[in-house]
């Protein structure tokens, strides 16, 4: 019988957590964590994936502070903003949303990022400390996919894990957690030849490709654990949904568990996010 990974559960109870932690730090240190989100331009979806993270920065007790500037923005105007974040002793987190207009460079703006403030983890700084194995900060969907595999597979040395996806944000750090947790790891990606045939010796599986039902039935080895990154819209007998990356209910039967689009992945994310803001917010306040 194959166990639906109920993400949304999962992160309702890390939130539940962290609202109590959030509660202590405030009352015994007068600390209250604060992130900046810094938003440029008019992506509608950004703007949507902003809100949703404010919401819950408040309904957690963490202070937000919203950026919104203009489309025509300078890279200049958003180096300088994000200085000044950085210097800013109240500010313990800073997120730029992307994507960044295009006659910004995204690479040179997270670079401008403070590394204890970069709470998503994608300054190379931070990157660079997951591939050494070095504390510093997991980017959130990575960290929230392997919170919920090991709530499913609490061991995982030996077992051979296939990423499918070789991005900065979700593909190369998962692959780095994972061989932290002692994992085999293969990652596949648009060149791979064969895929099926990788996919198929996966023990744990996790697809972070962007294409809708990537993942059919007979790549899955029965038994595997799989862990469906992808957030699709499809628009079906006239209808808009999500879906995954993964064909959900070809798949489910070969699998022991298996992350469910929506409800799977996705509130992780923004629960890591605010994991990541209190423990930036503890760590700079041990230092000053
Ligand atoms: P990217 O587009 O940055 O990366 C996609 C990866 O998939 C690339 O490595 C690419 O290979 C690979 N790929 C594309 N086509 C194929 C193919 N035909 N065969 C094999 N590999 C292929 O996407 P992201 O990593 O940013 O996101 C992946 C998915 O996860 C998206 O659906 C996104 O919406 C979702 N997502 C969900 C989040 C959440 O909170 N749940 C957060 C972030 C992303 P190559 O490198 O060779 O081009």
């Amino acid at each position: 019988m194959s166990e639906i990974i109920d993400g949304k559960a999962f992160a309702d109870q890390l939130s539940e957590k962290l609202t109590k932690e959030v509660a202590a730090l405030k009352s015994e240190l007068s600390l209250q964590p604060c992130i900046a989100v810094v938003l440029v331009g008019d992506d509608p979806a950004s703007h949507v994936y902003v809100k949703n993270k404010v919401k819950r920065c408040e309904q957690l007790g963490i202070r937000s502070i919203e950026h919104r500037m203009e489309e025509s923005t300078s890279q200049q105007d958003l180096l300088a903003l994000i200085a000044s974040l950085n210097e800013n002793s109240d500010v313990h987190g800073i997120l730029v949303q992307l994507p960044v207009p295009e006659h910004i460079d995204d690479k040179a703006v997270l670079a401008a990022i403070d590394p204890t403030k970069d709470v998503d983890g994608f300054h190379v700084q931070n990157m660079g400390a997951l591939a050494v194995g070095e504390p510093g900060m997991v980017p959130c969907t990575p960290l929230g996919s392997l919170m919920l595999l090991k709530s499913v597979l609490p061991e995982l040395s030996g077992k051979h894990a296939v990423i499918v996806g070789r991005s900065n944000i979700v593909g190369k750090p998962m692959a780095l957690l994972l061989l932290q947790q002692h994992c085999t790891v293969t990652i596949v990606h648009s060149r791979t030849i064969d895929i099926e045939a990788h996919c198929r010796r996966a023990d744990i599986l996790v697809a972070a490709v962007g294409i809708p039902h990537f993942i059919k039935a007979d790549w899955v080895k029965p038994g595997a654990v799989v862990i469906d990154v992808g957030i699709n819209r499809i628009v079906e007998d006239g209808k808009s949904r999500l879906v995954g990356d993964v064909d959900f209910d070809a798949v489910r039967p070969k699998t022991s568990a298996i992350t469910p689009v929506p409800g799977g992945v996705g509130p992780m994310t923004i629960a890591c996010l605010m994991h990541n803001t209190i423990a930036a917010a503890k760590a700079q306040h041990q230092q000053s």
